[in-house]
Order: structure tokens, then sequence, then C-alpha cells
């Protein structure tokens, strides 16, 4: 029997967010496994061959909304993979635990278990190669304990705890327990006894991690867990399970292909990172600021920022809604937290459908959030994962006939000169 028909496609992963998404699809094509992304789940008439791909990653947009909406939509993403063929399971959530009080991260891991009939499973957000750790079970964003780091003042999810053991408990119904680094040091039979021996009591294993060795002995010690959730780095060296299961890696270095169509780029995210690379582009590149209460109060208006976007799309401009959290709890005692990210997130999207209208062939999009209404705005069903600019930001190109690029960048990735750069992979100028 050909081994190949029956593990394609092998891996099914639930994303909660678009950047999430095409970061984790980014591990699995550089480790080799044939992957797809997919936003949203497909319509019922819609035909896409899946039986060519390794991985299926689904884009969700359930990092912010209510509980109800992203247990569901997973279970479904769930039911869609099992459908498929699936036989391993990876749901995806930030590295930096994006998540508030009553969720989503802890329901969805409940719902998933119950889901997949499983008892366990394990706990992963380190990514050390963007500067988060995990030690004694607390996270760390670039030596910074996650409460203290600018995690705490996120427009969504601010993050007031840095103990995964606790954030676990109080969003799950479930108990923790956490695997520590002289463990996770010793090597992959020592983190499979370990798993094993947590796996009695507790419902949710972490894992401390502070080095990107720790995530391949961890990746090669999850054999046993048919479900398991952590940030991409967990998918270091996932590709070893498939090739031990008889699977075959593809070892074509696809590149992205590189079109003329202008650049737009657009930036919601608040990170600290992104403000910086908004200011270093601004610095000889057309860009706008959007202002909610202007926008809200009609004096930002949607023709004008258009009539802006299109006499600058030659040099590739700049939109950014991107502000410090001072200005941004300006403008959430004004308009309300929810209704502030809406509207900022609705004029991304009427300026992207203008733009895509208009031949705009090549976006560049800041924030989580932000990336996942740009994408659904311009009906974007699936893509295709090309190079990365920075690690967990690749190209994806989409399915269609007349293909599109996006960057999709979550807040804190990439260096200063990031928006520079992907307008440069993209566009090869
Ligand atoms: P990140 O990847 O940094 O978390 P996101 O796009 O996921 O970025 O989240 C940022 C959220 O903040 C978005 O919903 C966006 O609409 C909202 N936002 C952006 N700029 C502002 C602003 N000036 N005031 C209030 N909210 C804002």
């Amino acid at each position: 029997m050909n081994n190949k028909v029956v593990l394609s496609p092998w891996l099914g992963c639930i994303a909660d967010d678009y950047t999430g998404a095409t970061d984790l699809a980014s591990f699995l094509v550089a480790s080799g496994l044939r992957t797809i992304q997919l936003n949203g789940l497909p319509e019922e008439n819609e035909q896409i061959d899946l039986s060519a791909y390794d991985a299926i990653v689904i884009a969700l947009k359930s990092r912010t909304c209510a509980v109800t909406k992203a247990v569901s939509d997973s279970i479904q993403s769930a039911e869609f993979l099992l459908q498929q063929g699936c036989q391993k399971f990876f749901f995806k959530y930030c590295s930096t635990f994006d998540s508030t009080q009553e969720g989503n991260i802890g329901p969805v891991i409940d719902e998933l278990m119950n889901k997949l009939d499983v008892k366990s499973t394990v706990v992963c957000p380190a990514l050390p190669v963007n500067g988060r750790t995990v030690y004694k079970g607390d996270l760390y964003v670039n030596g910074q304990p996650l409460h203290e780091s600018p995690m705490k003042d996120h427009p969504l999810t601010p993050m007031g705890d840095s103990n995964l053991k606790r954030l676990l408990e109080t969003q799950g119904s479930g108990s923790a327990s956490v695997i520590n680094l002289n463990v996770i040091e010793k090597g992959e039979q020592a983190i499979v006894e370990a798993l094993e021996n947590a796996s009695q009591s507790a419902q949710y294993i972490v894992l401390d991690a502070l080095i990107t060795e720790h995530l391949t002995h961890i990746s090669h010690s999850v054999k046993a867990f048919k479900l398991i959730t952590g940030g991409s780095g967990l998918a270091t060296d996932l590709a070893r399970e498939f090739v031990d299961l008889g699977g075959s890696l593809d070892k074509n270095d696809k590149q992205s292909e590189q079109n003329v169509s202008p650049v737009l780029i657009f930036s919601g995210s608040c990170s600290a990172m992104t403000q910086i690379q908004v200011s270093e582009y601004k610095k000889d590149h057309p860009a706008l600021q959007l202002n909610p209460i202007k926008i809200a109060n009609g004096e930002q208006s949607i023709e004008d920022i258009s009539q802006w976007m299109f006499d600058n799309i030659a040099q590739s401009p700049l939109i950014y809604a991107s502000a410090d959290a001072e200005t941004v709890n300006l403008v959430h005692k004004e308009l309300g937290k929810n209704e502030a990210a809406q509207l900022v997130e609705h004029t991304f999207c009427q300026l992207a459908e203008m733009a895509k209208e208009r031949q705009v062939r090549n976006f560049i999009v800041a924030g989580g959030e932000t990336s996942g209404a740009v994408v659904k705005a311009l009906n974007i069903r699936g893509f295709e994962i090309g190079q990365s600019i920075v690690p967990s930001v690749p190209i994806v190109t989409t399915l269609e006939e007349r293909p599109v690029s996006l960057a999709l960048k979550s807040g804190n990735f990439g260096q200063q000169d990031f928006f520079s750069k992907a307008k440069r992979k993209m566009t090869c100028s």
C-alpha cells in the first residue's frame, strides 16, 4: 500500500488567528511538510483537493471573539479535519498566549480534547527565535515576564499574568502541571517519560523551553498525543513523526512569485515593535495615520483616505492606526474597546477591497486581528506558503487565478526595517 495516500493529509491544525496560521504553516513548510492554509472552513460547494497536502492549517479569527463562538468554530474545524483523514491535531495560539480571563485558549482546548476523545494535551507556546521562552511554567518575552512586557498593554488581550499553569486553570476546567527545564535538557526519552507521568493526573502539560534545541526535543517527544497545542515553535521538527510513520518530505524550496504590482501596507498593530517599524518606514515613504475618533465623527472619511492611498500607490504607502498605549486608552474611553477595533478593522477592509479592485496585488498587513479582517474582506479562501521574510512571517500567495501576495505580520515579529524588507522581497525592488 502507498503510505502517501494514507498519510495525506496527516496533520490537521487549527489556528486562532490568521498571522498565527501563516506562522505555523511557514514552520511546517520549512520542515518539509506539504502545507495548505485555509482561511476559515471551505464552503460546501468549494472544491479544494486536500489530498496533495501533508498538513492543513485552518485559520480562524477566534482569539478575541465570544468563547462560545471560538469553541464552535474550533470544533467545526476539527470535524472537517477528521473528515479529511487527519490523524494528528495541533491547536495553534500565540507565543504570548493572547487571551482573557474567560479564554479563549482554555475552553477551546477543553472542547477539542472532548471531541478527539483524549484525556491530556501538551501546552508549549515557546518560540525562542522570536524571544518567547518558558521557564518554570512562566512565559517570558525577550527576557521580561509576559505581564511586564509590552503585552500588558495589548488593546484586546492585555496579559496580566505570566504563569501558564494559572492561566490555563483559570480559563479551562482541567488542571495543569509543568515539565521543568532540567527534564527538557535531558532529551527525548526523559521528556516522553515525564509526559507519561504527568498525563496520569493533569489535563494540560506545560513544557519549559529556552532555545530551539529544546523545541526539537519536545517535538520529537509528543508522538503519544493525538492533540498538541502551542506556538509555531512546537512544529520545529514534527515532520520526523510523519517520516517515522512512513511519510516522505517535500524537498522543494518553493520561491514566492514576485510581481510588479504596487505594494500597499496596512498596520493595525499597536505592539511596541510595530510602532518602531511604522516610525522607520515613515522616514522615507508616504504614510497616513488613521484616527479612530475622527473616523467615528466623520472628520476623516473613507473617501479622503482612499484618495490619498491611490495618489501615493506607486510609492508603496503605509496606512496605519498603530498608536501608543496612552493614545489607545483615550480612544477606548471615547469609543469603547471593541467598537474602536471594529472601526479600525472595517476601515482597513474597505481600503483593501478598493485596492484589490484597482489591481493592487501585494499587501503587507501588521496585526493578527487586522490581518484576519483584511483576508476575510478580500474573500481569500486559501494560501500556498512561500519564502519567509523573517522567522514566522512568510510571503503567502492566494489560490486564485490572479493570485495576490500577502505578508501577514503578527504584532511583535520582525525587526525595525520589516516593512521595507517585506516590500523588497515581494517585488524584488
Ligand atoms: P497585534 O498582532 O499587535 O496583536 P492586532 O491587529 O491583533 O495586532 O490587534 C490590534 C487591535 O487594535 C486591532 O483590533 C486594531 O483594530 C486595534 N487598534 C489599532 N489601532 C488602534 C487605535 N489607534 N485605537 C484603538 N484600537 C486600535
